[in-house]
């Protein structure tokens, strides 16, 4: 069965005290409001994981966290590996991020290589991809997610695929206030699901999570989250207030 999914992505930002207490707000709230069948995931930085796992107790709400390390151990000063996470009770981590690859030049075999990494430690992995705004105006953006995902996870035997999940993400759309319209979302999720149709069959694709990602809000959230094949979002800005974040998993 596929699943619903709201991840928040808070970046770089908040302090320890106010991460965990941003947490703890979310927390309380889906203590009260039950989350169902949907899934829940705070994506935060490196130094609140092990506070914030640790305190989630609502059912369906987990932690993840917003990179790994392609490395298992050892001299590699700065980096934080898969297990590591994973030792922190987190459950998650996003591979692929856009800021990933534009800032610390982050590129497709890395990207598989920390994917192998963080699915050995057995951490769902939340796959992203989207395509930059000139690459959609010269119509390539197809093309170009095709690659992100033929390189980073079409490679994976099927069990190890089923484990992950996919984000697209148009760069054009992370923090400018411009959101892909309801189709254009629904038009690059077809399509992703279409091409995991060709590499692993109908059930995979049927059973596989696409989120979008990209200036969702609580007030465009429903209208996103309404097409066929957007199973749940991928929330930056938006999850660092715990109203506004709460009400984005409400519209789904
Ligand atoms: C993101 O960084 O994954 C993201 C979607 O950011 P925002 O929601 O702020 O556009």
């Amino acid at each position: 069965m596929r699943k619903k999914i709201v991840a928040g992505n808070w970046k770089m930002n908040m302090e320890l005290n106010d991460g965990i207490s941003l947490a703890r707000t979310i927390n309380n709230f889906f203590l009260d409001h039950h989350l169902k069948d949907k899934e829940v995931i705070l994506c935060t930085p490196f130094i609140h994981l092990s506070d914030v796992s640790r305190l989630l107790s609502a059912k369906g709400l987990t932690a993840g966290a917003q990179n790994c390390s392609d490395h298992k151990s050892g001299a590699f000063t700065g980096e934080t590996s898969a297990a590591m996470i994973r030792s922190t009770g987190a459950g998650s981590v996003i591979i692929g991020h856009s800021e990933r690859r534009t800032f610390y030049g982050e590129v497709d075999t890395l990207l598989a290589a920390k994917t192998l990494e963080a699915l050995r430690n057995g951490l769902q992995v939340i796959f992203c991809c989207g395509e930059v705004l000139a690459e959609r105006e010269q119509q390539i953006h197809f093309k170009v997610v095709k690659r992100q995902l033929e390189k980073g996870i079409f490679n994976l035997p099927v069990e190890e695929f089923r484990k992950c999940v996919i984000a697209y993400e148009p760069v054009w759309a992370i923090g400018t206030g411009v959101t892909a319209t309801p189709a254009q979302a629904q038009e690059m999720h077809r399509y992703i699901r279409d091409i995991v149709t060709e590499q692993y069959g109908k059930d995979v694709a049927d059973d596989t999570t696409i989120l979008y990602g990209g200036s969702c809000k609580a007030s465009n959230a429903a209208e996103l989250f309404a097409n066929p094949d957007v199973d749940g979002g991928l929330i930056g800005g938006a999850s660092l207030a715990s109203e506004e974040f709460c009400n984005i998993v409400n519209a789904l």
